[in-house]
């Protein structure tokens, strides 16, 4: 699709190969990567950066199916992990060449179901036990079955075992990860006696990485690290800013007192105001909460706060005081005006924000 949108998202692709590096050499020799491009590549562009950083890493995971298939659909050669796969997925994962995670006894029968009748062997798959989160997996006490229902099939091999941290960036929840930590220990010790083969073993996402060195067993999973948010402003500040959105302002409105902006009228000005409307909305990722003086921008390094409701395809911002014009730029989240503190200013995270930044906004690549 042709995109003439003025409001870039730009993607640094030197900025995530350098926060690749920086948790690489967070890691043993021989521990291996897998990069999470799930969403979008976290709301940036997966293709782009999963061609990016592939000579340099083991594996990537995404969450659904499509977003593997569209990897392949792009040349990418590198193993697919597909996070969480529904059984009416399942023949279009082996038709592209990508790994399910199995995570319970429905998917998992289903799956080698097919194996079988293509007589496959050794395909490989991907078992999560839940050791906490309560999300997806096994039960820890399924081990002795699921080794059971595989041995008895040569069309599939465990490519790895896995479980996920349901608070590794939380520091009050130490003991809590600690106790994930052992349970997958003890649960993995167990599966590989019964399985009578050495599956990876993989547990930590980036916050994990980073909390948990003794936990990064034989592969760690690094998501939001590498698109530069480190789970705190110390780690952080330690990874280079790899998305930046902007935008323009198009118009300047002087608004007189007692006149009200935007839709059901929901600011009144008690004074004059002078106003820019920005080509940015709610369908783009700025949510509907962030109006109304709680969201900003930032123009020519200056705040100016969301006033009004959030529209579909435009806000509302005040720029009193601001020194500027229509057409100039105007910066919604870079290396200066972050995520992180916009988040933290919103009430949400750097997770929400970035992966709600909507298709229609142009990808704009740095290389
Ligand atoms: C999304 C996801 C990750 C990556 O998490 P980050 O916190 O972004 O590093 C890792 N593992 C699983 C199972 C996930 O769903």
């Amino acid at each position: 699709m042709k995109n003439h949108s003025v409001t870039t998202l730009q993607i640094d692709l030197k900025a995530a190969n350098f926060n690749l590096n920086y948790f690489k050499e967070k890691l043993k020799e021989n521990t291996k990567i897998l990069v999470v491009v799930k969403a979008f590549g976290y709301g940036s562009d997966a293709i782009e950066i999963a061609k990016s950083v592939h000579k340099s890493v083991d594996y990537f995971a995404v969450a659904y199916t499509d977003e593997g298939i569209a990897l392949r659909e792009a040349g990418i050669n590198t193993p697919i992990l597909v996070l969480h796969p529904q059984i009416s997925n399942l023949e279009l994962i082996i038709k592209n060449c990508l790994e399910p995670n199995l995570y319970s006894f429905g998917i998992l029968k289903a799956f080698i179901s097919i194996t079988d009748s293509q007589k496959l062997t050794d395909y490989p798959v991907h078992i999560k036990f839940n050791t906490g989160l309560n999300r997806l997996g096994f039960k820890p006490d399924e081990v002795s079955i699921i080794t059971k229902i595989i041995s008895e099939h040569n069309s599939v091999k465990v490519a790895s075992i896995f479980s996920h941290l349901a608070a590794s960036e939380d520091k009050n929840e130490r003991n809590f990860s600690l106790s994930q930590i052992a349970l997958f220990e003890k649960i993995t010790v167990d599966f590989k006696q019964k399985i009578g083969y050495k599956p990876q073993l993989h547990l930590c996402n980036t916050s994990g990485i980073l909390n948990y060195p003794q936990a990064h067993f034989d592969m760690v999973r690094l998501g939001i690290g590498l698109y530069g948010f480190g789970n705190d402003e110390n780690e952080t500040s330690n990874l280079k800013n790899v998305i930046s959105l902007k935008s323009i302002i198009s118009q300047i409105h002087t608004i007189k007192k007692g006149e009200s902006i935007g839709y059901n009228r929901a600011f009144i000005a008690d004074k004059e105001v002078k106003t820019a409307t920005i080509p940015i909305g709610h369908a783009d990722g700025i949510n509907r909460k962030f109006g109304n003086g709680i969201g900003y921008v930032s123009i020519n390094n200056q705040k100016a706060v969301i006033i009004g409701n959030v529209c579909m395809d435009m806000i509302m911002v005040d720029i009193s005081g601001i020194d500027c014009n229509e057409g100039d730029e105007v910066v919604i989240f870079d290396n200066q005006q972050t995520v992180e503190k916009f988040a933290k200013d919103t009430n949400t995270i750097s997770y929400e924000l970035i992966t709600a930044i909507s298709q229609r906004i142009k990808r704009e690549i740095l290389i």
